[in-house]
Order: C-alpha cells, then structure tokens, then sequence
C-alpha cells in the first residue's frame, strides 16, 4: 500500500499526486499535498516529514520546561496534524508536540531557555495553518473567529444597505430612465464606490484572504470562486465609475458580500453546534485539579499530576485523575463512565475515576494512575484519532472539489466569452459570469460528509460506543448477521459455583479439590475462573507450566496434593469418560442452563463444576430489536451443546451453535461472508480474537475501568447491549444524510450553474441561492443530533 510523502498515512483509495522537484510524489489528500509544497518553497521538507528517530529526542535529559497549549486552523487531516507536530517536534528544544485534529488544538512541552515558542509556532503558518496560543485551553480563539465573522458581516450589511438605498432610491430609476452621463448620476456612482470598498476589503477580508492562501498553493476553493466573482464585479464597475456611460454593479458586490458572510456565520454556529458532544466530552476532564503542595492545596494543570500526588475534588467537580479516596464520603455520578445513573457513595479506599462528579461532598484523594492512562482520557484519545480519520467518500469529495472550482472558472470565463460573442455588452457579459462563480457551491460537497461525521461521532461517544474506525461506521449500516458470544456477551459473565461433584475415585477432600482447580485457574481472566477461586476458601498452591487452550479449558502441572497435569475444561480436553452418575448429574445441570467445567488428571475423568450465570437482562429485548430490523443474530458459544440450547430458548435464539471454538467461530463467519453476507460480531477481546478480526466489525464491551487493549472497531464502554441496534440504526441514519448532501450537491450545481451562465440567475439571487444550499446541508448534518 503507499503511504503518503508527507505524513506517513497509508494511502486507501487514489493517493493525490504532485511533481515536486522532478519527482512525483504521492499525498492522502489535498492538504498534505499543499502542505508538501509549501515546506518544499519554506526548505522544511525534513523537518515535517516523520523522522525515524525522532523519538530519541524525547528522551534527553530533563531540563527546565513549559508547556503552551495552542489552537490549530487550516488542517485538512489527520496528516496535517502529525505533519505540524513533526515540526514542533524537530526544533530544538520542543520536547513534545500533541496535535488534535478534531479539537483544532495542541500542546508543546517545551524548555523555554532554548526556545522561542511563539515564532516556533510562527513556522505552522508558513504551511497554510494558523497557530494561536491559548492562555488556558477553550475555545476562545474558535469564538473570536465567529466574532471577527460577524464582524465582517456587520461592516457588510451597514455600507451595503447605504449602498442599497441609493441605488433603489436614486440608481436604478435613473439608469431605467436611460441616464449614464448626467452629473448627477456620476456623482452617485462615486459615492457607492467609495461605500463598496470597505464592504469588499473589509467584510470580504476572510474569502480574500482564502482565495490568496489557494493561489499560493496553486490550488482553487470555494474562496476562490466568490474572490473571483465580487473581484471581477468590483473592477467592471470601478472602470465603469471613471470611465462613465454605463451601469454600474456595486449592488451586486455589496449583497453577494452580505449574503456570503451571513451564510458563513450560520454555517460557523452550525459547526460549533456540531462539534459540541464531543467539546463535551473534551471538556470532561478538567484543566485544573487541587493539589496538595506543602499541607495547602493548590491549583496545578491536570496534566501535571504524578503517581501518590494528593488531589482534592471539591463538591461539584470532576475529578481530574484516578484516585483512592483518602477522606471523606460523597456520593459520585459515574454515569459517563459506567452508564449507570445513581450515584454511587464513596468512601476512603475506594475509587474515583477521570471525568466522574463528586456531588456532595470534598473528597481527598491519592492519585493512582498516571493522567494519560485514565479511562476517560484513553476514550478521548480514541476518539480525537476517529475523528481524524478520513472515510473513503470524503476523499473523493476533496478531490472532486479542487477540480470542480477550476471547472467552475472555466464556466465562467465561457460564459463571458459566449454573451460577448452573442453581442451583448461587457456587463452583460460580466454579470452572467459572476453569477456562475457566486452561484456555484463546491462547499456543500465538501462540507457534506465531515459535518454528519463529526456530529454522529459526538452523539455515539457520549453514548458509550466508541468508534475505532470510521470505516467501520459506513460497514455497521449494511450489516446482516450478527454473531455473539454467549459468556459475558449476552450473559452477564458473573458466574457463581453451584455445585461440586467428584467421581468415586477421586481421594480428595471437596475442600481440597476446590483448591487444586482454583490454584490451576489463578492465571485466567475468564469469569469461570473467577467463580472458582472466589469459591475457594484455602490458600492458592503454586502451579507449573501454565497453559490457556482458549475455548476449551486450561491446565497446569502440581508438584504437591496429586503431582501430575490438572486440566480444566470441556470434556474434549479433559480427554476422559465419566462415570454414567456423573454423566446424569452433568446433564441436569446443563438443562438448567449452567456451565458445567470437566476436571481431570491421568487421563481421568475427576469430577467436575457446576456454574450459573445469568441472561443478561437486555440481551432478549435487544435480540427481538434485531429480528426486526431483519438482522439475524447468532450464538456462538464454547460452551457446551445442551447449555447453549437452553440458554438460546431463554434468549428466544432461534440460531446457535455449542462446542465452538475460537477458530471455528472464525470459520462459520467467513462461511456466511462467502454467502455474500456483512457479519458483524461482539464478544470479549480476549477468547474471540480470531472471530472479531474475521467479522466485517468487530464490536467488544469494556465495561470496566480501561478501554486499553481494545482493538476492535467498536468498542462499548458501558456494557448496555441496546447501544448494538441503535449503532446500527445511527450508522444507516448518518449514511442517508451523507448521501442526500452529496446528492443535494450534485443536484444544486447541475441546475444553478447552467441558469447562472444563461443570465437567468442574477449575481444576487445567485448569492443567496449558493449561502442557503450550504446552509441547507449544514442544517441536515445537525439533524443528526436531534435523534
Ligand atoms: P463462550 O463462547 O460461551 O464465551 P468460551 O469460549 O469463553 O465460552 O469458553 C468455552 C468453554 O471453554 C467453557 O464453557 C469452558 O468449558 C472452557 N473454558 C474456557 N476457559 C476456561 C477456564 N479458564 N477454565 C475452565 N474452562 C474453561
Ligand atoms: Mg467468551
């Protein structure tokens, strides 16, 4: 696969390609190609491209530092963001570099005696992205961009209604009454172009500048094209203005400015109103934590916190760490970690996560956890890296909108050409070309799939699913069948002892014998182990040679009580017969639905255990909910065949397979794949791998305190098994939105552009068609978050 020259990312689908120096090179989108150039002219090609060794910089010796946070603008991809921090990165001095491409922010660790960071950061715009330093990190500068918007728009709309009313009250009757030369009117046309430039220069300024930043790249955008057009109208009618003998089109300037800049600040409320479930998951860990320096507490940075630091968290409050309570009682909500609503009372040796509200109460905590290795800060982690990834569509989308911003120009410019042609006049034909650059709307193409992304991503986080992989998103709308696994999945995985039985042979104490099993399982995380030695009364005995044959049992060796192999499992690995009242007694229990685990050694059947767990309670409601979307589900279990049944008739299954192993749930998921069929499966990281990396997504639970280690596509953070048909009916619900952007994109310029260039769409109307398309798409991106 290629990666691409300037950030390393694997390149899926049709890399960009540019000729730098003689050379082709090849780019996972537009942005790091442009970024490529640009470091090419500055002479920074080395410093942003990913150094192998780079890393060992980190590790120098620690010196005095400091850490700035800045905000980011003019990313186009995850790309842009590793390309900028490998700039911070390479200067010396900068210890450590973290860019957010979804949060457009970032944090250097620098020493300050060796840096400068304020023109360090000055190097990022020299690649076309603006770094501001953030006094605390918020939102401040993404606010101040929204004001200097409204800003602009406001300049816009009070020279444009002077600009207006002279021309409805005065302009238009005079140039209708055929006057172009009077002195009246020339006056006038003075007047209004004096009123028109500040509306130009000034409410223009962004798009101007847009437009500037493209050319320089040697690339065209939506700047590009309204720059072109209000550009074109200014100059015709500046030289009309000196010239005299004709009509002048500052009206056209002054409204298409107007309506533009009234388009971008909705649409810019509109991000921000998509972006913010996830600014709140952001903001969930706090900044600033209480820190016990010297027997007072202080206020530090988060980030600053160690291991054994003593941090209190005021009533009120998020705790900023993992900490043990070391005084102090309270009643905590950990609904954003756990999904459970009640608050669960605290008290001294308990915990308290990342993220959670104390509400009643202070609580003195120790941290126990290293700020990065919280759950919530690794769920944040995940999703800021979802977030920038780039879903196949949308890369199609930036291509296509480069190409399509230079076909709007050639439009244009033959449509100039055509009206001339035809005989009609320079404004004529002047004005029939602005209306094709204005009316035209690549930023709805562009626009289109990220703001339905960002949206769901926000929506699906804070519910408690997170997205490992966007692609993934896309395959969850398609899905036909979804295989589960039964312990853990659709049972809750708390196991419990319910009975013991030993063969006639077997010389061990019941006690004894629980012993020997427990000591064999004490190296399994799997709940039938953790039901045996909780069990277990007597101290665990060492064991030797460990083994896990996953799916089917463990074993160890015993140098004390019986000196040989124990296994633990299915009766397949035991290897044995039972005794036929041992057999009967097995057989009970498995019609009761309970797990039975063979025990054996010299190939023997000993005995064996009987555990219960129960149906998880939302297992049966959601399996009904996926019958009715016309997705099949299936248990795949290792268990054995009659407890499979019984759990599947509890569950009201209807498609279940006992005695399977690892593998051969793989297996049956690729048979159904070469049926054509999309399979989606959710089990536990651990016993299912095989299966999970076979199935079209993956989904696992990590109900506990760590999302680490997670390496499905989908990983739930509170194990609430109805977050499975809403994944699913969300990921159908995002791609018809996406779908209908596109299409509306496609549809709008089909129609306008063509009418623009016949001279049927005037530069005005043609103004505010283009701001409500994009508004239109905007507005159907947010739709997402009201369901
Ligand atoms: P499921 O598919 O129901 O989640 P697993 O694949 O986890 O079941 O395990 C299948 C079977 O393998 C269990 O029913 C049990 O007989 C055996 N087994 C797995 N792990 C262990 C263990 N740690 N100790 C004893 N038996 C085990
Ligand atoms: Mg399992």
């Amino acid at each position: 696969m290629l990666s691409c020259d300037l950030c390393g990312m694997n390149i899926s689908g049709n890399p960009v390609i540019e000729v730098v120096n003689h050379e082709e090179k090849h780019f996972c989108c537009q942005g790091c190609a442009k970024a490529y150039k640009k470091a090419h002219e500055a002479g920074m090609v080395s410093d942003i491209q990913q150094k192998i060794g780079s890393h060992t910089k980190q590790e120098k010796k620690e010196t005095s530092e400091d850490a700035v946070y800045f905000s980011l603008h003019g990313m186009w991809c995850a790309g842009c963001a590793s390309a900028a921090e490998n700039v911070l990165k390479n200067q010396a001095g900068v210890k450590e570099a973290n860019i957010s491409f979804a949060a457009e922010r970032g944090k250097v660790i620098f020493d300050p005696g060796i840096v400068n960071i304020q023109s360090t950061l000055e190097k990022l715009d020299k690649l076309g992205y603006q770094a501001n330093v953030l006094d605390s990190i918020s939102d401040r500068k993404i606010e101040r961009k929204q004001e200097n918007t409204l800003l602009q728009l406001i300049v816009s709309l009070a020279f444009g209604m002077q600009v207006m009313l002279i021309y409805l009250v005065q302009l238009y009757p005079l140039y209708s009454a055929g006057d172009f030369i009077s002195q009246n009117v020339r006056n006038l046309q003075y007047l209004v172009w004096a009123l028109c430039t500040p509306i130009l220069l000034v409410g223009g300024f962004s798009f101007l500048k847009g437009a500037w930043r493209a050319a320089i790249a040697r690339t065209a955008t939506m700047d590009t094209l309204v720059a072109l057009g209000t550009i074109s109208a200014y100059s015709y009618s500046s030289y009309i203005a000196i010239t005299g003998g004709g009509e002048t089109y500052f009206d056209s300037v002054a409204m298409i400015t107007t309506f533009i800049m009234l388009g971008r600040y909705l649409e810019a409320i509109g991000g921000s109103q998509a972006r913010k479930d996830i600014r709140q998951l952001l903001n969930l860990q706090p900044d600033l934590a209480w820190k016990k320096i010297g027997g007072q507490f202080q206020q530090v940075k988060s980030e600053m916190l160690a291991i054994e630091d003593i941090v209190l968290i005021k009533p009120g409050e998020r705790a900023p760490i993992d900490g043990q309570v070391l005084y102090g009682q309270a009643a905590v909500d950990e609904a954003i970690l756990t999904g459970e609503s009640s608050p669960v009372e605290k008290r001294p040796g308990d915990q308290v996560f990342a993220g959670s509200m104390v509400l009643d109460a202070p609580l003195e905590t120790q941290v126990v956890r290293e700020v990065g290795g919280t759950k919530l800060s690794q769920i944040t982690r995940i999703v800021e890296e979802t977030l920038s990834q780039k879903p196949p569509i949308q890369r199609l989308a930036d291509k296509a909108s480069a190409y399509f911003a230079f076909g709007i120009i050639s439009i244009a410019v033959l449509t100039v050409a055509g009206w001339l042609l035809f005989g009609h006049g320079l404004g004529r034909a002047v004005l029939s070309g602005v209306s094709v650059l204005v009316v035209s709307c690549p930023c709805a193409l562009g626009l289109a799939t990220p703001l339905a992304i960002t949206v769901t991503i926000g929506k699906t986080s804070q519910a408690g699913l997170l997205i490992r992989n966007l692609e993934s998103l896309e395959t969850a709308a398609g899905i036909q069948r979804i295989v589960f696994d039964k312990t853990g999945t659709l049972t809750r995985g708390e196991m419990e002892v319910v009975d013991i039985q030993q063969s006639a042979h077997n010389p061990l104490m019941p006690d004894e014998f629980l012993q020997i099993v427990a000591s064999v399982e004490q190296y399994s995380e799997h709940p039938i182990a953790k039901a045996i030695i909780r069990r277990n009364k007597k101290p665990l005995l060492p064991v030797k040679n460990f083994e896990i044959q996953r799916g089917l049992g463990v074993r160890a060796d015993f140098g004390k009580v019986i000196n040989t192999t124990l296994k633990v499992g299915t009766l397949a690995y035991i290897q044995g017969y039972p005794s036929a009242r041992l057999e009967t007694e097995a057989q009970k229990r498995s019609e009761l639905g309970q797990t039975v685990i063979w025990v054996g050694w010299e190939n023997a059947v000993q005995g064996f255990l009987a555990l219960r767990d129960e149906p998880e309670e939302l297992a049966k409601p959601m399996l009904l909910e996926l019958n009715a979307m016309e997705i099949t589900p299936v248990m795949l279990s290792g268990d054995n065949v009659v407890t499979t049944r019984v759990i599947a008739e509890e569950l009201g299954l209807t498609e279940f397979q006992g005695n399977c192993t690892p593998e051969e749930k793989a297996q049956k998921i690729k048979s159904w794949q070469e049926e054509g069929q999309k399979v989606a499966m959710v089990g536990d990281g651990v016993n299912d791998a095989p299966g999970l990396a076979q199935s079209d997504v993956s989904i696992t639970v990590a109900g506990g305190t760590t999302v680490a280690g997670e390496t499905s596509d989908i990983i739930l953070t509170r194990s609430d098994l109805n977050l499975i048909p809403w994944l699913i009916k969300t990921s159908k619900l995002t791609r018809k939105i996406i779908i209908q952007n596109i299409g509306w994109a496609f549809a709008y310029n089909l129609v306008t552009v063509p009418l623009a260039s016949l001279g049927i769409i005037s530069p005005v109307i043609a103004a505010i068609t283009m701001a409500s398309s994009s508004l239109l798409v905007v507005g159907n991106s947010l739709r997402l978050r009201r369901k």
